[in-house]
């Protein structure tokens, strides 16, 4: 049995949906499908929310906008023996959500909570529309099945319960094809609506597959397959046949848009491989993501990541490096910042480690209070920030192997005229990490892609 799911310009529009349906008819036997909303409309519900709470009378318009939308796709994909049913069951929620824009353009406000279940309309309508669109298909409400926690102030998935609730809902061996909305999902305590965050339908459907032991996971989308790096910066990416669990992790941490990062480990887990493919271009290969590792070591791919701070730990560290890495790191959990890498100094003198720019200025104060006792005793002179930074991982098993491409690379940028502001080169056994200043970033990313493909 295999988990596919279909991201938002998937299902966009009348001409991809038919792409979709064609690849789902043409499925051997039963499958979970999971599916996004509408392609562009999480962006529009949101900014239509904003609208809404400015009172703007325009979001009457968004809303005309987003039902028509809804309406021709009925109209067009759902055969006429569903059409009605399928249409009725859209439009109360288009109701419900109309009814939520109005409450917030008289409060003037847009709660947290009552965003959360605004954005979850998109996906509650795409897979009523889909599950309608398939002859032999079920729909299951995501909202009864993916559970979730608060973690500092996030929602993560409570692994635990949504597998129970996963493997409740489903029968194995499938009788007909059993269809879902992603990335939207309830607290576990109050029942609120909440979501595993942009881009989290890859995670649901990755969650379904652990649980139910799939053979395969395959993410459909509009690219090829994962490329060398982002091809909407670097037009001439080329496909990556295929890559291990560990480099699609490491690029997607470091910001590789086609997976959302925490998908992968769920899978990983169980040795259940990944495919990406083109819902638009279904003959195409893909990629094959699984934990079969090539013989020679290689660069797989290249990623970026920007909005990242650097902060360096400055002074007499020769004898401390260690522990001063473990109280970083142990500071930083204990606030549920995470860390992107750590720059081990070459010269015992500085120590550094990025983070999101978003987290920075309260890891500097928090770093200080820790290291009152070093900044008194002037074992640590100072503790500073670098905001503005882009983070350039260069992913592959067993790149450590690849001697010298660290400082190759280094070179290459500062040729250029692009400053190397950290290096990691250490810890890692499948990446070395660039940080370079965000305005020259792109530049460094085409040069670090053509010394590491051409
Ligand atoms: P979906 O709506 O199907 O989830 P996304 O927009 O989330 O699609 O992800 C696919 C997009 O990711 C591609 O269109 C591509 O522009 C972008 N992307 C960024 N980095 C990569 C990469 N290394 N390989 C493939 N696609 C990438
Ligand atoms: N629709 C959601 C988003 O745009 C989830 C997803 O597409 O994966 O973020
Ligand atoms: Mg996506």
């Amino acid at each position: 049995m295999k988990v596919l799911k279909f991201g938002g310009t998937s299902v966009g529009t009348v001409a991809s949906l038919r792409n979709v349906k064609k690849i789902v008819d043409g499925l051997p036997e039963p499958a979970v499908i999971v599916v996004s909303a509408l392609g562009g409309l999480t962006d529009q519900l949101i900014s239509t929310a904003r609208m809404a709470a400015e009172n703007a009378f325009e979001y009457r318009n968004v809303m005309k906008e987003i039902r028509e939308r809804h309406l021709r796709i009925v109209d067009e994909m759902i055969p006429e023996n569903r059409r009605v049913r399928v249409w009725e069951a859209v439009s109360i929620l288009l109701g419900d959500l109309e009814n939520l824009y109005t409450g917030i353009s008289l409060i003037r406000d847009v709660p947290e909570k009552t965003l959360a279940a605004i954005v979850s309309y998109g996906e509650r309508m795409s897979s009523i529309i889909v599950a309608g669109m398939l002859e032999n298909a079920d729909h299951y409400d995501s909202l009864d099945i993916v559970r979730t926690e608060k973690w500092f102030e996030r929602n993560i998935a409570d692994r635990a319960l949504t597998d129970k609730r996963i493997k409740e809902t489903f029968e194995l061996p499938l009788a007909r094809h059993a269809v879902m909305g992603g990335f939207i999902s309830t607290d576990r305590n109050s029942g609120e609506i909440t979501n595993l965050g942009r881009g989290g339908s890859d995670y649901t459907a990755a969650l379904v597959a652990a649980a139910l032991n799939a053979g395969e996971l395959e993410i459909w989308t509009d690219v090829d397959g994962f490329l060398t790096t982002d091809p909407r910066i670097i037009p001439d990416a080329r496909i990556i046949d295929s890559m291990t669990f560990i480099e699609s992790m490491e690029l997607c941490n470091f910001g590789a848009k086609v997976i959302y990062p925490p998908t992968i480990y769920p899978v990983f887990h169980k040795n259940i491989p990944i495919k990406i493919l083109n819902t638009f271009n279904s003959t195409a290969p893909g990629t094959l993501i699984s934990d079969h590792i090539s013989e020679s070591a290689r660069v797989c791919g290249i990623s970026m990541v920007n909005n990242m701070a650097i902060i360096s730990i400055e002074g007499k560290l020769t004898s401390n490096v260690a522990e001063i890495n473990s109280r970083a790191y142990n500071v930083m959990a204990r606030h549920g910042i995470s860390v992107a890498v750590v720059c081990q100094p070459m010269d015992n003198a500085t120590f550094m480690l990025s983070l999101s720019g978003a987290d920075s200025d309260k890891a500097v104060s928090l770093l200080q209070a820790d290291f009152m006792p070093e900044i008194s005793a002037g074992t640590v002179s100072e503790i500073s920030l670098r905001k503005e930074q882009s983070l350039i991982a260069v992913v592959g098993e067993g790149i450590k192997q690849l001697k010298g491409l660290g400082a190759r690379l280094t070179n290459t940028l500062e040729r250029n005229g692009i400053e190397v502001r950290a290096l990691s080169d250490g810890p890692s056994e499948t990446t070395i990490a660039i940080a370079v200043d965000t305005d020259v970033a792109k530049k460094a990313l085409s040069l670090v892609h053509s010394s590491c493909f051409n």
